[in-house]
């Protein structure tokens, strides 16, 4: 699984915004490894470089020092809708009549195809098949008309889906959040401005204090002079429809997102997965580096159980740090390899031991039957498995890389199939009610749509979990005030 993009939207009083957006760029790394890019306004135009690749590898010194201006926006992107290649890369930017305008996305549209076809329709030229082009054509259509602030209301009431987004109009950066809050951004203040990420941990990165979650359906506009910002409701909603699996497994676990520090929250999970499915073993140990704050929860609660033996938690899978990543690896076959390439067990700790394994979920299965023969190989007298989420039923449309459905182990087989076919001695997973209570929310608040089939938007062919409805689309800048 991988998360599709990270944004970043920074204003500051006069210094070059280009650094800055850079580090962050590099703190939102393990949301997006495909390409990496930035455009600065310096008051007169715009300046980009975007690049296929790393953050690393995508900048040089002489392109930051290119990237004049002190507002700008980036984006780190994992390609899921468009094509991989540099014309879906971002940010997205276009100059049209009423000045420069540049897109950073996370998330995907469900109604992009319809909404595309309805512009080409009226004499919009896209570059790329990605959804962020649609947004900015439609975008920039109503600012030919409207305000700042009524354009992108009128795009927010046409464009139906999960969106994060950083905006630059001008030297002007905002940053929007669909109105069900499905992926995080948040704001941040510097010392000479302020910041908008997906995440908090890009702000700690500058030395920022972090300010607040953006709401669900609320726009963000910060001030040119970089000297504060304006926030505008534009869409209320009742309910809202956080990714869970932000915090389980995409967010960095040093991040705040919706109030919730994402390692305790991992930590708590662990201890749910105790309290609901814990089972007495010599060692607890995680798949490095997704399970580990789940395993030492769940230790910590087997630990304070005075009705369990207590139990050692330990590293006892070594991981390889030079090995990409799996998905990168076209058939199962290499795929299978790849996992005994990237993690080796420690022989004396699991050796004529029995061992619980934490992981935060699993997908294909593949990689989880692989652990549990490497656990066996190395000596471990039983194996048993733990999940820290609920069993993956269906696939993500909201902008997550996961397996079709075909392909995910769940979709059509239950637990106990599950167990043998990874070969474990025993499996459980973690209830949803029990992810509700570790974030703290109500099962309405959530996106759940991969691991109940239901949706939270309108997705054609797939059920729903609430009343949701597509926008209709028929005339481009028709919604009410
Ligand atoms: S379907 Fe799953 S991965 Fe996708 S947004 Fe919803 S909870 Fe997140």
């Amino acid at each position: 699984m991988h998360e599709k993009c990270g944004v970043v939207g920074i204003s500051l009083e006069d210094r070059s915004a280009a650094r800055p957006l850079y580090y962050s760029l590099y703190a939102l790394q393990h949301r997006g490894q495909e390409s990496a890019g930035i455009v600065t306004h310096d008051g007169f135009q715009q300046h980009s470089h975007v690049e296929m690749g790393l953050v690393g590898d995508a900048f040089e010194q002489g392109d930051l020092q290119a990237l004049n201006g002190s507002q700008g926006i980036g984006h780190v992107r994992y390609p899921t809708a468009g094509s991989l290649d540099c014309s879906c890369a971002q940010p997205f930017s276009v100059s049209f009549k009423s000045g420069s305008l540049g897109l950073s996305h996370n998330g995907n549209l469900v109604n992009a195809g319809e909404i595309r076809d309805q512009l080409a329709g009226l004499g919009h030229a896209f570059t790329s098949d990605g959804d962020t082009e649609v947004i900015a054509h439609d975008l920039a259509r109503n600012l030919l008309e409207e305000d700042l602030v009524r354009a992108v209301k009128h795009t927010m009431a046409r464009i139906h889906g999960s969106y994060s987004l950083t905006i630059m109009h001008d030297d002007t950066v905002m940053g929007v959040r669909d109105p069900q809050g499905n992926r995080p951004l948040c704001i941040g203040e510097l010392e000479d401005g302020y910041v908008l990420a997906s995440e908090s941990a890009a702000i700690d990165t500058l030395d920022g204090e972090l300010i607040r979650d953006v709401k669900p359906g609320e726009l963000v506009v910060l001030h040119a002079d970089g000297t504060g910002y304006d926030t505008y409701q534009l869409v209320e909603n009742e309910n809202t429809a956080h990714c869970f699996f932000e915090h389980v497994y995409f967010a960095r676990p040093d991040s705040v997102i919706d109030d919730e520090l994402v390692y305790e929250v991992r930590r708590e999970l662990g201890r749910q997965l105790w309290e609901e499915n814990g089972i007495d073993s010599d060692v607890v140990m995680p798949v490095p580096d997704s399970g580990r704050a789940f395993a030492s929860g769940y230790a910590e609660a087997a630990n304070e159980d005075s009705d369990a033996d207590g139990v050692e938690f330990a590293e006892g899978l070594m991981k390889n740090r030079y090995v990409g990543r799996t998905f990168i690896m076209p058939t199962q076959d290499e795929r299978e390899r790849a996992v005994r390439l990237k993690l080796n067990p420690i022989k004396s700790t699991v050796e004529g031991k029995t061992v619980t394994l934490i992981d935060d979920s699993i997908v294909r299965g593949t990689t989880s039957n692989q652990l549990v023969q490497l656990l066996r190989d190395a000596g471990a007298e039983e194996v048993h498995v733990r999940i820290g989420a609920p069993p993956i039923i269906a696939p993500c449309y909201m902008g997550i890389d996961m397996a079709s459905r075909e392909e995910l182990i769940a979709a059509d087989r239950s637990v106990e199939d599950i167990r043998d076919e990874i070969g474990a001695d025993s499996l459980s997973y973690l209830s949803i009610d029990a992810i509700a209570e570790s974030l703290s929310k109500s099962r309405a608040d959530l996106c759940l749509g991969c691991v109940t089939g239901e949706y939270p938007y309108d997705i054609q062919g797939e059920e729903k979990d609430r009343d949701v409805e597509r926008p209709s689309i028929d005339a481009p800048t028709t919604a009410d005030d």
